[in-house]
């Protein structure tokens, strides 16, 4: 069976930049995840003991919280620096840019639209920038239900399916004179989406890996399986079952954003193993 990695895959900017801010701060805790990825989270604990609290109330005054790429909210921010604690920021500049732009534009008088999934990380930290105008919704269908003020402001969560945000922006612009449209889809996301929308066209089996609550591993995931049926989404080797490779001539291979190279060489190694058996 021929086995190939998609063009572009895992590790993005940003994941590769909150790591090494952990790295380089020691002894520090991180406020909710770093990332999306387990394995990684316990090699920053063992390897430069940062650990992980999901609970602001353990950070005290001196001590070194970094906030997770995904960002948290800002009345959260506000507390952790009113309580002296030391706030080491490792929000992707991706993130941050959304946040931005639901302060400015929430300040103008815009309603604020938007696009993605309320109860993760990010959205709740993009969402507490606006002020009590602000809807999110997560399809199409949600849009036809808000009941905006005129001037409209929308935004999307970082690692959505542009095909989608496209939708909702033409509902939004089919019934609002005013509309400020920006594309906070990061580019991370679209070169590792369009190589899984190549390769799942020529695989017979797609093997997505990356964790569980992965937004952008479960797009990938998704985005595979228009295209491939059998693709699976798999967090480590573990997951992987050798019936998935029966009969199968192709498999391709992504990863998420927060999946660490050495998942994905064991992956790897595991398919050529089952492949060879
Ligand atoms: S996927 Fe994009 S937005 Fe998310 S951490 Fe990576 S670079 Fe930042």
């Amino acid at each position: 069976m021929k086995i190939q990695l998609a063009e572009s895959y895992g590790f993005c900017f940003g994941v590769k930049r909150a790591i090494k801010i952990a790295e380089e701060n020691k002894n520090s805790a991180t406020y909710g995840p770093l990332i999306h990825n387990a394995n990684e989270i316990d090699r920053l604990k063992n390897d430069f003991n940062v650990a992980l609290s999901e609970n602001i109330n353990t950070f005290k005054a001196g001590d070194i919280a970094v906030i997770r790429t995904h960002g948290i909210p800002k009345q959260e921010l506000s507390l952790l620096k009113s309580r002296a604690v030391n706030v080491v920021d490792a929000t992707c500049p991706y993130v941050t840019k959304p946040q931005q732009i639901c302060e400015e534009m929430s300040a103008q008088g815009y309603d604020i639209v938007i696009f993605g999934d309320e109860a993760h990380p990010e959205i709740k930290g993009v969402k507490s920038y606006a002020d009590e105008h602000v809807f999110v919704v997560n399809s199409g269908d949600e849009v036809d239900l808000l009941r905006l003020r005129e001037k409209v402001a929308v935004v999307a969560q970082t690692t959505r399916k542009i095909e989608e945000y496209q939708e909702i922006v033409g509902k939004l612009m089919a019934t609002h004179k005013e509309v400020r449209v920006f594309n906070t889809i990061c580019n991370a996301t679209f070169d590792n989406q369009d190589a899984v929308r190549k390769l799942s066209q020529e695989a017979d089996v797609m093997i997505i890996i990356g964790g569980k609550n992965s937004s952008n591993t479960k797009q990938l995931h998704s985005i595979a399986k228009d295209y491939c049926t059998d693709s699976y989404h798999i967090e480590s080797q573990d997951d992987l079952q050798e019936s998935w490779f029966k009969d199968k001539n192709f498999c391709g291979i992504s990863a998420g954003a927060s999946t660490p190279d050495w998942i994905i060489d064991d992956v790897i190694k595991r398919i050529q193993a089952i492949s060879n058996s």
